[in-house]
């Protein structure tokens, strides 16, 4: 429920609960949802019972427009297309967050409480957020984005629920601003504790739960896990490929796992030159959602590949505040072919978009393109027989502009969200400045709380 620890660390399970072939073999045609209990089970415990647990990812995942809700598409001889974003929003948080929102809203009904969700969104979480908690009774959400920064069909699904309990907060500032004012109202512990703060940034534990579920049911469907697989992932805050990394701690034979960045290479150059050094700037590619500075699930990794020595972590991360720059060469060299880097130019995400489409009718929406490309600059001739599992992360019509400047066709959204761009707006726009934020989530938060006394 609280994303970030108080000591400033993530959450990691004390152990990695282990999959026999056997019990991976067994997820093979069952339903998605099913898949999903099976992989959470272990981390839920006796704390909510399986046949609630069952209803809740079957109603999670009943929203989908897939009825297979993550369909793999092949592309090419060797690869595959994982398609992720079938959720209410068009991108791959829904996968997670859908059922992030109804395992929440079960703790709290167990308890009796009420949460507060603030969340900084460069675009695609803030949706899913918003998509996800609305019309729940005990929670909360305001969803801080930066104004005039986001794709109209982004701002739409934050500013288009009608639902009272969610609201999407127009920042005059930067992605970057939004989240330093998450961050500063975290760090408010007395405001903290009185709204009952809480996130559901890609660092909630929940969410990289969630997400294990599909590594294990496109692995199986293509013949895991006695075939060998390697996955390529659009990559930004690290949350996703991470996932994937668990999937293989559980057991899961994956032979590598490919980090796909755009030109934001924070973690390609971490790769080839054992720096990891935070860029100046962030750069604006087709690829907002992965236009990060820094990947805030990457500590997790550095935990994991230290050997779980916390001490190291604590280190290297107040070296990183510090200098903007720490060495991991020696920790990240064991990891060099179980996972590989790509950095991906927006030349090669317009020419994969575009040849892809000639080759296959296939369209690419700019994040998925990261990830072909990448599969394919990792692919030798040693590796053909590996089954490459592209991660299709958003869908074409999210990113209209893009996609026009790209294809010269703008791809029109799924008859489902036919209301989206028609729809009424509500939201509120605030400058760059932590007591107007606060004064705004305690007004919200604290009206529906008075309305419920
Ligand atoms: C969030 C997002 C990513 C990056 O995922 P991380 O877990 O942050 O690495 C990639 N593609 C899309 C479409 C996204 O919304």
């Amino acid at each position: 429920m609280a994303g970030l620890a108080r000591d400033g660390g993530l959450y990691v399970p004390k152990a990695w609960p282990k999959l026999t072939p056997d019990a991976i073999g067994a997820f093979a045609g069952k339903p998605f949802a099913d898949v999903a209990v099976a992989l959470l089970e272990p981390y839920v415990g006796a704390s909510i019972p399986r046949g609630e647990l069952t209803a809740i990812a079957r109603d999670a995942y009943s929203r989908f427009g897939h009825p297979a809700v993550a369909p793999l598409v092949q592309i090419d001889r060797s690869l595959w297309a994982l398609e992720l974003f079938h959720g209410p929003t068009l991108a791959f948080k829904d996968v997670a967050m859908q059922l992030l929102a109804r395992l929440m809203d079960r703790v709290l009904a167990a308890r009796g409480g009420r949460i507060t969700i603030v969340a900084a969104t460069s675009g695609d979480t803030g949706g899913a957020a918003i998509e996800a908690f609305r019309g729940s009774s005990r929670v909360d959400a305001v969803v801080l984005f930066p104004l005039g920064r986001v794709s109209d069909v982004q701002r739409r699904m934050m500013t288009t629920a009608t639902e009272e309990n969610v609201h999407a907060l127009a920042i005059e500032g930067t992605f970057d601003d939004c989240q330093a004012l998450v961050k500063a109202m975290f760090n408010d512990l007395p405001f903290r504790d009185r709204l009952h703060l809480a996130a559901v940034n890609s660092i909630n534990w929940g969410r990289i739960v969630a997400q294990l579920t599909y590594y294990f049911v496109a692995a199986v469907a293509l013949g895991g896990p006695s075939r060998p697989m390697a996955f390529s992932v659009p990559t930004g805050n690290f949350g996703d490929i991470f996932a994937g990394y668990a999937a293989r701690a559980m057991g899961l034979p994956i032979e590598r796992l490919v980090i796909a960045t755009n030109e934001n290479d924070i973690l390609y150059r971490a790769w080839s030159t054992g720096m990891y050094t935070l860029a100046d700037t962030v750069v604006a590619t087709t690829s907002p959602s992965m236009d990060i500075q820094v990947s805030s699930n990457f500590e997790r990794f550095l935990f994991e590949a230290a050997g779980r020595d916390s001490a190291y972590v604590r280190n290297k991360m107040a070296g990183l505040r510090q200098s903007r720059s720490i060495g991991l060469g020696d920790v990240i060299v064991p990891y060099r072919e179980s996972f590989a880097a790509e950095r991906v130019d927006e030349t090669s995400v317009a020419d994969c978009i575009r040849r892809v489409k000639a080759e296959s009718g296939y369209l690419l929406d700019p994040h998925s393109a990261c990830a072909v490309v990448a599969a394919r600059k990792t692919m030798t001739s040693q590796t053909q027989h590996i089954a490459h599992i592209a991660l299709a992360t958003a869908h074409p019509a999210k990113f209209p502009d893009a996609m026009e400047t790209i294809t010269g066709e703008r791809p029109p959204l799924p008859a489902r969200l036919d209301t989206l761009l028609s729809a009424p707006e509500r939201v509120s726009v605030l400058p760059n400045d932590l007591g107007a934020v606060e004064r705004f989530v305690e007004d919200r938060a604290g009206r529906r709380r008075g309305a419920a006394a």
